[in-house]
């Protein structure tokens, strides 16, 4: 396999697909950039070589056509800062002006070509008929550039013309991860593979359906299994404990029971929190009290986990030397029902700076660790909530197979 790190770029066109799915604000402008820094070292190593970037993305899920709200321009300002040059641009990735710039294109030059997904042959792949025209779109952009490069790790697991499919246009060598996809690589397979004893993984957000296949595969990996978060909830249920009006998968009691059973014979150590804030209302306003994980009531819902919870898991976390954690403790979003997660994310922190190995990634948590400020604290925030969940499933991601075989 082609590695990016002994490549050179020099005089070299790169069509690389990036992941600049970035939030927006009111007037359009980006209002978080780390998934465009994300991408920053791999363009700066092709325009250092001296070649040229063609950057191709999606933002957004279009439903037909352009539309003002995606399209891919009102990155440029950022960008354009971080890179120092100018950044041309394509009004439509299948355009005369894609085909014309690409073309014109000149070493140290950046081409961005407008959202992928404004062509539903981009990403609509289940019919032969969307196959055909997702095959003849791939191969169009291939026409663009000399060698292609893969670094955008949020969409690796979806099998679309510019994550997979374009990866058949070039020869073994001429195809490769950039930088943000080889270290988030890395940083799972430490913790899947390498992983440092004892190792901790702690679970939250909201359903238990969602998790299921992903706490399989880490039963077999790991010495302590933290569940936390609304998903701990089917579990008390499925042990007996009152709820009251706790967030419950009732057609997922039987597989809460059996992940207890599976966790005991293989030895592994599954921590439920012991106690729980209880709220009256879904509501930051709401009335609160304290109680016992098992001890829901009627008219209350557990909205966070308890003081004692904290505690436990805290002790738990730092004496781990490997953690992943994936979703929140509790409502976080809320303040009067972020206390758990906040203090789990400083507990993870604290172990980093220990020597623990700590990989968070999924939406909310990284969402949290973000709004706590401590995104630096931790080892490794991934960039890719379902990619990263279906790698630790134990799932061949397309967009890697197609370019590691
Ligand atoms: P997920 O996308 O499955 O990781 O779930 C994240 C969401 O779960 C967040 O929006 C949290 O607010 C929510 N959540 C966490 N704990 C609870 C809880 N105890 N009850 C209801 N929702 C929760």
């Amino acid at each position: 396999m082609q590695m990016i790190d002994n490549y050179s770029f020099a005089g070299k066109k790169a069509i690389i697909r990036v992941d600049f799915n970035v939030p927006l604000g009111a007037q359009y402008e980006v209002s978080d950039d780390t998934r465009i820094r994300g991408a920053l070292p791999t363009i700066k190593k092709v325009l250092a070589d001296g070649g040229s970037a063609i950057l191709m993305s999606h933002l957004g899920r279009p439903k037909s056509g352009p539309e003002e709200k995606f399209s891919l321009k009102h990155v440029i300002p950022v960008l354009a800062a971080h890179l120092g040059v100018e950044i041309q641009f394509a009004n439509d990735c299948m355009g005369a002006q894609a085909v014309e710039k690409s073309t014109a294109l000149k070493p140290g030059e950046v081409l961005l070509l407008e959202n992928l997904r404004f062509y539903t042959a981009e990403n609509k792949v289940k019919t032969d008929e969307e196959k055909a025209a997702t095959s003849v779109f791939a191969e169009k952009l291939s026409t663009y550039a000399d060698v292609y490069v893969n670094d955008a790790f949020g969409t690796a697991h979806r099998a679309h013309a510019s994550t997979t499919v374009i990866a058949d246009c070039f020869a073994e060598d001429s195809k490769m991860f950039g930088f943000l996809i080889n270290k988030e690589i890395k940083a799972m397979d430490k913790v899947l593979h390498q992983s440092d004893k004892p190792m901790t993984a702690i679970m939250g957000g909201a359903k238990v359906s969602d998790k299921i296949q992903v706490i399989e595969n880490l039963l077999d990996k790991v010495d302590n299994l933290i569940i936390g978060g609304g998903m701990t909830y089917t579990f008390i249920k499925a042990r007996g404990g009152e709820i009251g009006n706790s967030l419950c998968e009732e057609d997922k009691l039987d597989v809460a029971a059996d992940l207890v059973k599976k966790a005991e014979d293989k030895g592994v150590n599954l921590i439920l929190p012991v106690d729980q804030v209880l709220a009256d209302k879904f509501d930051n306003e709401a009335t609160t009290e304290l109680a016992g994980i098992d001890q829901g009531r009627e008219g209350y819902m557990g909205l966070d986990i308890g003081a004692k919870s904290v505690e436990a898991l805290s002790e738990v976390i730092m004496n781990s030397k490997t953690i992943l954690w994936n979703g929140p403790m509790g409502v976080f979003e809320m303040p009067s029902f972020q206390k758990g997660t906040v203090s789990i994310a400083k507990a993870i922190a604290e172990s980093t700076a220990k020597g623990c190995f700590s990989l968070v990634g999924g939406g909310d948590s990284v969402a949290a660790v973000n709004k706590f400020g401590l995104a630096d604290k931790v080892s490794y925030v991934s960039t890719g909530g379902g990619a990263m969940l279906e790698y630790i499933e134990g799932k061949v991601l397309p967009g890697i197979k197609a370019i590691r075989g």
